[in-house]
């Protein structure tokens, strides 16, 4: 809950409109503002103080105890001109609670915690448990003193400014052994681990966790990389399973007894067998996404045993986003894209769409950029990096599944790497916008680019369209060493479609130097068009509007609801 304190008439007001956006998120408190703060503060997760900084911090500091506890504190000035993320920037989310107070409020907001000041994620926000000195490894990265990335687990991590090998006096060290931090040293557990647990009816919830928590101590592995506790559907509810799981702060995950039955497991027995369909509890349970063995199957010490348990480390699974930077102008790149941008480690496209956007880079993202026509190569290193356990961003300009890397690459790409997928904005619709509305019915794209596609199917393409009445947009309509083929293509348009037809040349859509004009089928000159353009081509119904370039959505849309 965000609780809300105000004391004069324009705090009020701009308190009612955070209160009115966020009904269930908000409560706000009346009376005398010292009281008010308090209660909030003893209730509430987060506050938003419509107070001065200087008023706010005298009645906090009393109550401040510890910054991973502490709830979140935004202060707003009088004029609404600024969101101040005044304590619990990162532990009590006050830095994000200002970015949203001050985008609903159109006020400023105020970030001084330095990792968020300068882009670098903080070490206590990845999402992983953190160990160690992370003061003094942050405020290494911060002054750009070389820190050491000491990855056991490859696990796909958040770009961070480390160097590769140990010549430096801090590390970021990334394991789920049970090890302590040295100095100068910060352990960072992904959740690497899972444990397979099997359990007789009635296991007590104490057996189970003794019998985990034994086996991670003799393996020498850390509580604290556990991931998931896996067992066999017929035992999700089984109290035992479920109260260790609780206690060591995972989820319970399960699968079908057939699904069990057929992992291979250095330990079948006819036990679960008999009484849930399964030679293979624990270490199948374990083992069914793959990964490897570290703690074969074993009993608890109670006699009869009832539990039984194996640790399988999993395969850290990289990451490759396919991200679409649309057309050029920045503010057509979506805040999806510029959030994988952020979070990818590695980073593969064409030289001219890094420039587009190496300043949304965080410190330390490794780039691998290579000139035009490396296609294939590009697809090859995104794909073998994001099995590396990396976090990838593959970049095309437009959207990148449109006459680009996602192809390619996802032909590569095999089930053991997540794939997400960025859509952009592509040019034919960058360029629509420019020319009015002409794809208000049924149209294609069509790539005039013959390098990769045989001519012939090309024009079969072309003569389709014609035919159907379909508007086209040309990609790649013309080069130097490729002239012909766009004179080619709008004859066997003009077949079928009057010269008087519609047609939008568009250059740089969005960008800096944007060109566009309407003209004819008959009166197009194929030399003014390059490749750095698309071409749009109207159908018999298309018609130029006070020089935009309008299709009707068709004869009868006006009868159909929207
Ligand atoms: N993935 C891109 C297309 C790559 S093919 C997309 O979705 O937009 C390259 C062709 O796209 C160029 O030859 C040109 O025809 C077209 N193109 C890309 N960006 C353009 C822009 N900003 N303005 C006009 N045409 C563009």
């Amino acid at each position: 809950m965000i609780g809300l304190i105000s004391a004069t008439a324009a705090g009020a007001a701009a308190r009612d409109r955070l209160a009115a956006a966020w009904p269930d998120r908000t409560r706000v408190y009346e009376g005398a503002v010292p009281d008010a703060v308090r209660a909030a503060y003893a209730e509430c997760e987060q506050l938003v103080c419509f107070l001065a900084t200087g008023a706010v911090v005298r009645l906090l500091a009393p109550l401040l105890a510890d910054k991973r506890t502490d709830p979140g504190v935004v202060c707003v000035d009088e004029g609404g001109r600024f969101a101040v993320s005044l304590v619990g920037g990162h532990g009590g989310g006050a830095n994000e609670l200002a970015r949203e107070v001050g985008a609903l409020l159109g006020a400023e907001p105020v970030v001084t915690t330095a990792t968020d000041a300068v882009g670098l994620p903080g070490l206590d926000t990845l999402g992983f448990p953190v160990e160690g000195d992370v003061a003094g490894v942050t405020r290494a990265l911060l002054d750009g003193e070389p820190v050491a990335l000491d990855a056991e687990v490859p696990w796909p991590l958040p770009a961070l400014p480390l160097t590769e090998s140990g010549a430096a006096a801090y590390t970021v060290r990334v394991t789920d052994r049970a090890v302590a931090p040295g100095e100068r040293e910060v352990i960072l557990r992904p959740p690497s681990l899972v444990v397979g647990v099997g359990a007789s009816k009635g296991a007590p919830v104490g057996e189970v966790l003794a019998l985990v928590e034994g086996a991670l101590r003799d393996a020498g592995l850390s509580a604290r990389s556990v991931a998931e506790v896996a067992t066999v559907h017929a035992k999700a509810k089984e109290p035992g399973i479920v109260g260790a799981a609780e206690r060591l702060g995972v989820p319970v995950v399960t699968y079908s007894a057939e699904e069990l039955s057929q992992v291979e497991v250095p330990n079948p027995s006819d036990a679960p067998l008999a009484a849930v369909g399964t030679p293979s509890v624990a270490e199948a349970a374990a083992l069914v996404r793959g990964g490897e063995l570290l703690v074969p199957k074993r009993k608890s010490a109670a006699r009869p045993a009832m539990a039984t348990c194996a640790v399988v480390r999993r395969p850290g699974r990289g990451r490759l986003a396919v991200v679409g930077l649309g057309p050029g102008a920045r503010d057509l790149l979506t805040p999806r894209a510029e959030a994988e941008l952020r979070r990818a480690s590695v980073l593969v496209g064409l030289d001219q769409y890094v420039d587009q956007i190496r300043d949304l880079l965080r410190p330390g993202t490794r780039v691998l950029e290579s000139g035009l026509g490396a296609e294939e190569e590009r697809a090859r290193t995104a794909v073998a990096e994001a099995r590396r356990g990396q976090a990838v961003a593959l970049i095309g300009s437009g959207d990148a599944g449109v006459y680009a890397m996602a192809s390619p690459a996802l032909a590569e790409a095999s089930d053991d790497i997540d794939v997400v997928g960025v859509p952009g904005v592509t040019a034919a619709l960058a360029a629509a916008a420019v020319l009015g509305a002409p794809l208000g019915h049924d149209h294609v794209s069509i790539s005039l680019s013959d390098l990769h596609t045989p001519w012939e199917v090309i024009e079969r393409r072309v003569r389709a369209a014609a035919e159907a009445d379909i508007v086209v947009t040309f990609y790649n309509p013309r080069s130097r060493g490729r002239d012909w083929q766009l004179p080619k293509a709008l004859r066997l348009l003009a077949g079928h479609r009057s010269p008087r037809t519609p047609v939008g040349v568009v250059r740089n859509a969005s960008r800096a130097d944007e060109s566009s004009r309407v003209t004819t089928l008959g009166e197009l000159d194929p030399a003014t068009v390059d490749m750095m353009t698309v071409v749009t081509v109207g159908n018999t119904a298309t018609r130029r509007i006070a020089g935009r370039m309008v299709t009707p959505r068709g004869y009868r849309w006006q009868e159909e609801p929207e």
